[in-house]
């Protein structure tokens, strides 16, 4: 892609940005689509994020996104926060409006998106959430309307407790419930949707599993592990020893960057340009 006068820009903020894939994401939907737009990560001090807003304003900068460690600290400085992002709590994605920047919460749509794509689908299912940190809080509100039931499972059982009685005051009903992680010996269903959103298994640590007991995963019917890196999880390992489907976290991070690149962009990208896009990761790791 030619960059000209007319190129527009977008990146990330974050700290640190030098393993992101979100460059490989928009670069690569941008020559799909012909879109002129180049997108660039841009490292930012936690106390440097209110220049960095202020600055990409002033920039003209079109949209971007957010990662850790500023996904709650950047909302002060929004002037307006979509409906699903205020109830999450966090944003991972600026539209720039008249007024100033828009903050939309795209991972959990992603990761919904994702589902959707490998013929997963939430309506009704026994979720059992693993973790009960930023991630598995969000994929909790997100689901709460959809699910039939949540059981979340979390080291910290407090912070599981937390999650479950706020999706429940959202979801006016007791969709969710908290145990602690050596409880899981006491789970009465066989056929769970499993989603794995603590960071144990990440690379470099890919021998590591929240849970190695083998009889917990003849309760998996589908494991989805939110971890991309490795590409197989010894969670999704022991899911498909115990005869259940295993996905990885890929998908959810093509989705919720598709999403923002919809956003910025006011287009719809298909599903032969998301397979492309989805290749060049797949390639990159
Ligand atoms: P976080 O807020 O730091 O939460 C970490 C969670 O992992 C907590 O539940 C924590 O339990 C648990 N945990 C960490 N180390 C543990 C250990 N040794 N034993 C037991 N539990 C442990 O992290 P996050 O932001 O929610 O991210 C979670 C995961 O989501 C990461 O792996 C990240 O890669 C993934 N993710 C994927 C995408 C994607 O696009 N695919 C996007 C965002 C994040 P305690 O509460 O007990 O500390």
């Amino acid at each position: 892609m030619e960059i000209n006068g007319l190129t527009r820009t977008c990146g990330l903020l974050g700290n640190p940005v030098e393993h992101t894939l979100s460059p490989a994401i928009h670069n690569t939907l941008a020559e799909l689509t012909g879109i002129n737009l180049t997108y660039l990560p841009f490292l930012v001090e936690k106390e440097k994020l209110g220049d960095a807003v202020q600055g990409a304003r002033a920039l003209h900068i079109l949209g971007l996104n957010v990662t850790v460690p500023h996904k709650e600290k950047i909302l002060p400085f929004l002037t307006a926060v979509d409906e699903l992002a205020e109830k999450i709590g966090a944003v991972n994605t600026l539209v720039s409006t008249e007024d100033g920047y828009k903050g939309y919460n795209t991972d959990m749509p992603g990761l919904y998106r994702a589902m959707a794509s490998d013929g997963i689908s939430v309506e009704g299912e026994k979720i059992l959430l693993l973790g009960a940190g930023g991630v598995a809080r969000a994929v909790a509100v997100m689901l709460c309307d959809k699910a039939g039931q949540i059981t979340i499972l979390n080291r910290t059982v407090e912070r599981a407790a937390a999650i479950a009685e706020e999706v429940n005051a959202y979801a006016g009903r007791r969709v969710a419930t908290a145990l602690a992680l050596e409880q899981y010996t006491s789970l009465p269903d066989k056929d769970y949707l499993t989603i794995q959103a603590t960071n144990v298994g990440m690379y470099p640590d890919t021998e590591k599993v929240l849970i190695s007991d083998m009889d917990f995963y003849e309760k998996i019917r589908v494991g989805y592990d939110l971890i991309y890196n490795p590409g197989e999880t010894r969670f999704m390992r022991q899911v498909k020893a115990a005869g259940g489907e295993a996905y990885n976290g890929l998908k959810m991070l093509l989705y919720q960057g598709i999403i923002a690149f919809e956003l910025w962009n006011d287009c719809k990208i298909t599903e032969e340009q998301a397979a492309v896009v989805y290749r060049k990761l797949l390639n990159g790791l």
